[in-house]
C-alpha cells in the first residue's frame, strides 16, 4: 500500500546507475502522509534532542541509520541527530551531554541510559580553507570541516543514509532520492562509487554489511567496483576495521554477511586465515555453525560475546599451528600457546581484536584439552574456573561440527548436571600411573612462604 503510494509520487528507481548528483540546494520534503513512519518507533530522547535544540533556535533532524530503519519499519538501535549547532552550543542546551572525540567532535546528550550522538552538519573534504586531509590513494585521513546540511547529505555514504527527520514537522528532507531507493529496496552509494571507496575504503564493508542486514539489493555501480578495490582495505587502520567486523558479525545476519563478505572478495584483508578456514569442511561447517548460533542469539535478544565469536573463527587456525608445533616435537600444551600466539600475531597486523576481548579468547582456546582430562579431581577444577561456561560452549560447537565425538560433549553436559554421587561414577579410571613429585631444593620454612 504505501509501496504503490511512493512509486506514484516518486519514479521508479533504475538499478544500474550511480545518485544523480542532486543540484545543491534540491531538496525533497516528504510529509508524514506520503512516508507513514511510525512516531511509536522514536526514541523519547531522540524527540527531546531535536525539540532542545530548536527551541534554542537551531535546526535539528534525526539522521542516518535511524531514519532508513524507520522506513524499513524496523526499530533503530541507536539515533543519532545531526544539527548546524555547533558542538559547543549543543553542550549549552543540555546539561548531561558531553563533547567527545578528537577527530570528529561530536556531543553525547544522555537521558537516563539512552545517548544520543549529535553531529553538527559537515562539509566536503574538498572544502580548501578546511582542516582536511588526504593520502595518495584517495583516502581521506582527515575532514572536521562543518558545512551546510545539503554538504552534510553529500559526505554520507548511500542514499538511504542521508536522510534527515523532524519529528516536529514529521517531514523527511531526502537531498538523493533515498526514499524512493529505500522501497526499491536498494543500497546506493551518493556520488562516484570508485571516488567514495577510495576516500574511505570501510564503505565496502559498510555496503556488504547493511545490505546484508536490511535485506537492500546494492545497485550495480555501486556493487561493481568492490572486487577490484577489496586491496584498498589493508591501508585502513586495524582497528577500525576491527570495530566494522564486530557490527558486521553481531548484526544477527552474519551468515549472509560471511557469505557476501567472500563472494566480493573482501574477507583476505580481514581474517586472513577465514579464507582456508571456509575451504576445509569441517572447518567451515564449525565456523558456520558458530554463526548461525550469534545470529540466533542476537535475533532473540540475547547477548553475545565478542571474544567466543572470534574464537571460534580462528579456531581452525590453531588448530592447524597446533598440530605443526607438535609435528616439531613440542608437548601438546606449549604446542598449543605457540599456535595461540601465532595466530594471535599473524591476526594482529590485519585487523587488531582488541586486547579485553583477545584474552578471553585465548583463555577459551586455553581450556580446550582439559576437557579431555576426565579423571581425578581435574574435571571438578575445570567446573570452578570462571571461563567454563564459555569453553564448554566452545567444546560443544566443536562436537557439533564433527571435530570432536559428540560423547565428549554429552559427558561434561552430564556431569555438569549429575549430583556428587553420580559425578564420581562418572570419573574415567587414571589412565597413566601417576608420578611422583620430586622436590626441588629443600623444603622451605613456613616463615620463608
Ligand atoms: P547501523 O544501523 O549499523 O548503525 P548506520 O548506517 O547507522 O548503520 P553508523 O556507523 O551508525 O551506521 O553511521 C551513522 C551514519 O553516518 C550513517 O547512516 C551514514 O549516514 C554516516 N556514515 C557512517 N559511516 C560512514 C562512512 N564510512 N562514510 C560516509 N558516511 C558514513
Ligand atoms: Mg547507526
Amino acid at each position: 500500500m504505501i509501496k504503490k503510494l511512493l512509486q506514484r509520487v516518486f519514479k521508479p528507481a533504475t538499478s544500474n546507475k550511480s545518485a544523480p548528483a542532486t543540484p545543491a540546494g534540491k531538496v525533497e520534503r516528504i510529509s508524514a502522509r506520503v512516508h507513514r513512519i511510525d512516531r511509536k518507533l522514536l526514541s523519547n530522547a531522540a524527540i527531546k534532542t531535536t525539540e532542545g535544540l530548536q527551541k534554542a533556535g537551531f535546526e535539528a533532524f534525526v539522521v542516518g541509520g535511524a531514519v532508513r530503519d524507520l522506513l524499513l519499519k524496523q526499530r533503530p538501535k541507536d539515533f543519532d541527530v545531526a544539527t548546524n549547532a555547533t558542538p559547543e552550543q549543543v553542550n549549552k542546551v543540555f546539561r548531561r551531554s558531553r563533547i567527545i572525540g578528537r577527530r570528529f567532535r561530536l556531543v553525547h546528550v544522555m537521558f537516563g541510559d539512552e545517548v544520543i550522538e549529535v553531529s553538527t552538519f559537515r562539509g566536503s573534504h574538498l572544502n580548501e580553507q578546511g582542516d582536511a586531509k588526504v593520502a595518495d590513494t584517495g583516502r581521506i585521513l582527515r575532514d572536521n570541516v562543518f558545512g551546510s546540511q545539503e554538504e552534510d547529505a553529500v559526505r554520507r555514504d548511500f542514499t538511504a543514509n542521508a536522510l534527515y527527520y523532524d519529528p516536529a514537522s514529521e517531514e523527511v528532507l531526502d537531498f538523493h532520492q533515498g526514499v524512493p531507493d529505500i522501497q526499491a529496496g536498494i543500497l546506493r552509494m551518493i556520488g562516484d562509487p570508485v571516488t567514495r571507496y577510495r576516500e574511505d575504503p570501510v564503505r565496502m564493508l559498510r555496503a556488504v554489511r547493511l545490505s546484508a542486514k536490511l535485506g537492500l539489493k546494492i545497485d550495480k555501480a555501486t556493487e561493481q567496483p568492490i572486487s577490484e578495490l577489496a586491496d584498498l582495505l589493508h591501508d585502513v587502520p586495524p582497528s577500525r576495521l576491527f570495530d566494522e567486523m564486530l557490527k558486521l558479525f553481531l548484526s544477527g545476519h552474519a551468515i549472509e554477511s560471511a557469505n557476501a563478505l567472500r563472494q566480493h572478495g573482501l574477507h583476505h584483508g580481514l581474517l586472513p586465515l577465514l579464507d582456508v578456514v571456509l575451504e576445509q569442511p569441517i572447518g567451515e561447517r564449525f565456523v558456520k555453525l558458530a554463526l548461525k548460533n550469534t545470529d540466533e542469539r542476537v535475533l532473540s535478544g540475547k547477548p553475545v560475546s565478542p571474544s567466543f565469536l572470534f574464537a571460534t573463527l580462528l579456531w581452525h587456525e590453531v588448530l592447524l599451528a597446533w598440530k605443526k608445533f607438535e609435528q616439531q616435537g613440542n608437548k601438546p600444551i606449549p604446542a598449543l600457546h605457540m599456535a595461540m600466539d601465532e595466530v594471535c600475531d599473524i591476526q594482529a597486523e590485519k585487523m587488531a581484536i582488541h586486547k579485553r576481548f583477545s584474552a578471553t579468547m585465548r583463555e577459551i582456546w586455553g581450556l580446550q584439552p582439559r576437557f579431555e582430562q576426565r579423571a581425578g579431581k581435574r574435571p571438578y577444577s575445570l567446573l570452578e574456573n570462571p571461563r567454563y561456561r564459555a569453553a564448554y560452549d566452545f567444546l560443544l560447537l566443536r562436537c557439533e561440527s564433527g571435530e570432536l565425538p559428540a560423547e565428549l560433549g554429552q559427558w561434561w553436559t552430564d556431569f555438569a548436571n549429575a549430583d556428587g554421587e553420580q559425578r564420581q561414577t562418572m570419573l574415567l579410571p587414571e589412565t597413566a600411573p601417576k608420578k611422583r613429585r620430586r622436590r626441588r631444593g629443600p623444603k622451605k620454612s613456613a616463615a620463608g612462604e
